[in-house]
């Protein structure tokens, strides 16, 4: 049992948190005895927050929620960041965790000794979303701080694998993908979520696709620019489809094999309800509702998000349902 450390440093030093691969595992740690001041260090103890227990949660939280969906029987929100509220109690548990750890954006989860099975768990990695009805379909982890924690998404499919938004790089996630094909396209929904991209272009030799709008400096080598309002497609199975309003530029990309739509951050189930995240919009709330709007004419029963909860819906009339609500809603407020 853990209590409540009361030496910064001997905290830290006991503490092991795993970035992805073993030569990864330990700068952050030595970087945190090496920094100038305290404060650095003082942040990647444990919260007190957490129960007692192997897993805590430190405070360098960005409050991402990547932990609380992918291990919500032992993550939560506490105050304006996580915490372990339960200590995992079966393999199952223990394994949904630990696939928390490798895949928080700012390596803030942590166990108090090294996991003997982290080796094992690096392989479970893309991680299938649901194996009755999403064969083929895969969340990266390895979440990315540049895209705020952003999820990535694997498509596995005869015309081509697709990278959906990027995951944060490592050489681990990179052999695990190329066990499954690699990837030819990377799929950018906006200019957020770009994070490594140029790295996995680099190491996977896929071409990005992104918006015209949304390129900037850091992106203009992405080999296909979206140009006009679209739809464009990828094949017969997958259409590409503007939905201007969180950027100027969002694209949502439908699978139409599993009916999937993945959103990025145009439109997700939060921790609250559906959401467009107003605060965080970039260019245009109306607009954003509008092409809210223009997802009642698509076809699909799953909503794969960046940032929020991945969505099954019955079918296609509990969906348009389901926006119809949050649409009367956001007018009444408007
Ligand atoms: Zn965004």
């Amino acid at each position: 049992m853990a209590a409540a450390t009361t030496s910064t440093s001997f905290h830290i030093r006991r503490s092991f948190q795993y970035n992805g691969n073993l030569q990864n595992s330990s700068p952050k740690r030595v970087k945190a005895f090496q920094s100038p001041t305290i404060i650095t260090a003082s942040l990647e103890v444990r919260r007190p927050q957490n129960v007692s227990g192997e897993f805590f949660v430190d405070h360098t939280c960005i409050d991402c929620d990547t932990c609380r969906w992918m291990a919500p029987e032992n993550f939560t929100r506490a105050g304006d960041m996580s915490a372990v509220f339960k200590q995992p109690s079966c393999e199952e548990e223990r394994l949904r965790a630990l696939q928390a750890l490798l895949s928080c954006p700012t390596s803030s989860i942590h166990t108090e000794k090294p996991p003997h099975d982290i080796l094992e768990v690096q392989k479970t990695f893309p991680i299938p979303i649901d194996e009755h009805t999403l064969l083929g379909v895969y969340h990266c982890g390895y979440h990315s701080d540049k895209s705020f924690g952003a999820a990535s998404y694997l498509i596995v499919r005869a015309e081509g694998d697709i990278l959906v938004d990027s995951p944060r790089y490592t050489t681990k996630l990179e052999n695990n993908l190329k066990m499954f094909g690699g990837a030819r396209y990377m799929f950018l929904t906006h200019s957020d979520d770009v994070a490594d991209h140029e790295k996995w272009s680099n190491h996977l030799g896929c071409e990005r696709i992104l918006h015209s709008l949304e390129v900037d400096h850091s992106t203009a080598a992405v080999e296909i620019k979206l140009e006009g309002s679209g739809p464009w497609s990828l094949g017969d199975d997958v259409t590409l489809v503007h939905t201007p309003g969180h950027t100027e530029g969002s694209v949502c990309l439908l699978y139409k094999p599993h009916k999937v739509l993945f959103t990025g951050d145009h439109f997700a189930m939060g921790e609250l309800g559906w959401t467009i995240a107003e605060r965080y919009n970039k260019f245009s709330v109306p607009k954003q509702l509008s092409s809210v709007k223009l997802m009642l004419d698509l076809d699909f029963e799953w909503i794969l998000p960046g940032h929020g909860r991945r969505t099954k819906f019955r079918d296609v009339e509990d969906k348009n349902l389901s926006l119809r609500a949050f649409l009367d809603t956001k007018m009444q407020l408007l």
